[in-house]
């Protein structure tokens, strides 16, 4: 299958008689025969539903649909995206373990590096978006458990070099993890360039809607636990787990059934069945609505770019933007986010903001309705200047996230507010 019919047919055959569309199942539990086939389960809990507090069929459905658009092998969905990189991270690093980020990073994913998981005791050495290899390589440490960055950046839309950074990595027998919320698979597929794991906020484009927040993990089922050496807790027995080895057990799933069986089993993030039924309705028309946010996208990074209010333009589409050489390599269209800065800074930035008509200003991007956010004075408002420079962030940027609305209607509404700016 392609990915259209993936989108609609992916995670989910319905035999004779079964409803056409994924059933919600809205069952907290599954009832057995015998204390017998309940304590089989509990031994091994890969065998059957046992709680909705870490599998459910309705969101199995859209796990599978997901991996198999991600050419992953297998995925967990988690309540939101940030529950997905923090269960992403833990399910390989311990107290005294590192790992190294791209510098270009979401806010939230930052806090959670830089802060939460340094009080777990899990260190986070940043690097340039664009290090070179050897820049990558002096970041890694003995006790670096993998690297992380994202498809294209939220919110500098920066492009990572996926193949540079799978390399170092590798060298270093350490996983390579990457937030694909921006491109979503049909844009880039990061597995296919050398991504072991892939994660997502699926409340952005996939949702694509702004009902319901989610996330997800998918494995590429491709990385060598047991031959790296540096992942015990992935080949010795899991006593919580009465010995289970996940290498051993379940081979290249190892990854993605310790992330179920231990962690989701510990923290309980879960999404309910009612949202990934309203994850799944999202996801059928992921592809017609990808292709339609690139078209708008670049239209309104044309006509952005002519305007005199505007110190500088990044949308990796535009001929001649710092990324659009690797756009052309990695992605199959820019997606629909673009950032500016406002000339006049913060002040002008947001008087730009406070006259959009049709545009809302909201936190929130890759919703079907055009929006915009302040990043320095909203998301980003807790990270120092020096931090803001880091992330790819001036105090006059702003993220417009280009929506569904007749391409026309949105430049529009833009225009009217670019002339408010200094009058
Ligand atoms: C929004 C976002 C997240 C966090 O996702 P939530 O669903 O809001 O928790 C993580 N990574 C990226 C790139 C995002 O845009």
């Amino acid at each position: 299958m392609k990915d259209n019919t993936k989108c609609l047919h992916a995670g989910y055959t319905p035999k004779n008689s079964e409803p056409r569309v994924v059933p919600i199942v809205q069952s907290t539990t599954y009832v057995f025969d015998s204390t017998d086939d309940v304590a089989a389960v509990f031994d091994d809990p890969t065998k059957a539903l046992i709680y909705s507090r870490f599998a459910n069929p309705t969101v199995m459905a859209v796990e599978e649909k997901i991996a198999d658009l991600e050419g992953g092998i297998a995925a967990m969905c988690t309540s939101s995206g940030q529950a997905a990189n923090l269960l992403a991270i833990l399910n390989i690093c311990n107290a005294g373990d590192s790992v190294v980020a791209s510098s270009q990073i979401y806010g939230g994913t930052i806090n959670l590096f830089s802060y939460t998981l340094k009080k777990l005791g899990i260190d986070c050495y940043y690097v340039d978006v664009d290090a070179t290899e050897e820049e990558i390589e002096k970041a890694i440490h003995p006790n670096t458990k993998a690297v992380f960055g994202e498809t294209i950046a939220n919110p500098s839309v920066s492009v990572l070099d996926i193949e540079k950074f799978a390399k170092v990595a590798h060298k270093h027998n350490i996983p390579l993890i990457i937030d694909n919320t921006f491109a979503t698979p049909i844009l880039c597929k990061p597995i296919e360039f050398g991504a072991d794991i892939v994660t997502h906020s699926t409340s952005k484009y996939m949702d694509g809607h702004a009902v319901q927040c989610g996330g997800v993990i998918v494995d590429s089922g491709k990385f060598d636990w047991a031959g790296s050496g540096k992942f015990p807790e992935m080949v010795e027995p899991d006593e919580s787990y009465h010995g289970i080895t996940y290498v051993g057990t379940y081979g290249k799933l190892a990854y993605i059934l310790k992330a179920r069986m231990q962690l989701m089993r510990d923290f309980g993030c879960y999404p309910a069945a009612h949202s990934a039924f309203l994850l799944n309705l999202g996801l059928e028309t992921l592809g017609l609505r990808m292709k339609q946010y690139c078209k708008n996208a670049q239209e309104v990074a044309e006509f952005l770019k002519n305007r005199e209010e505007i110190e500088s333009i990044s949308y990796p589409g535009l001929e001649g933007d710092k990324y659009h050489e690797l756009a052309n390599k990695y992605l199959k269209g820019a997606s629909g986010v673009i950032a500016i800065v406002i000339k006049g800074g913060r002040e002008k930035a947001i008087k730009f903001m406070d006259s959009l008509k049709l545009a809302s200003n909201e936190v929130h991007v890759a919703d079907i309705r055009t929006c915009v956010l302040h990043p320095a004075g909203e998301t980003h408002r807790q990270l120092t200047d020096e931090q803001l420079v880091a992330a790819g962030i001036a105090p006059g940027m702003v993220r417009v996230s280009v929506g569904l609305e007749d391409v026309s209607d949105i430049i529009d509404d833009l225009k009217q507010a670019l002339d408010q700016i200094n009058k």
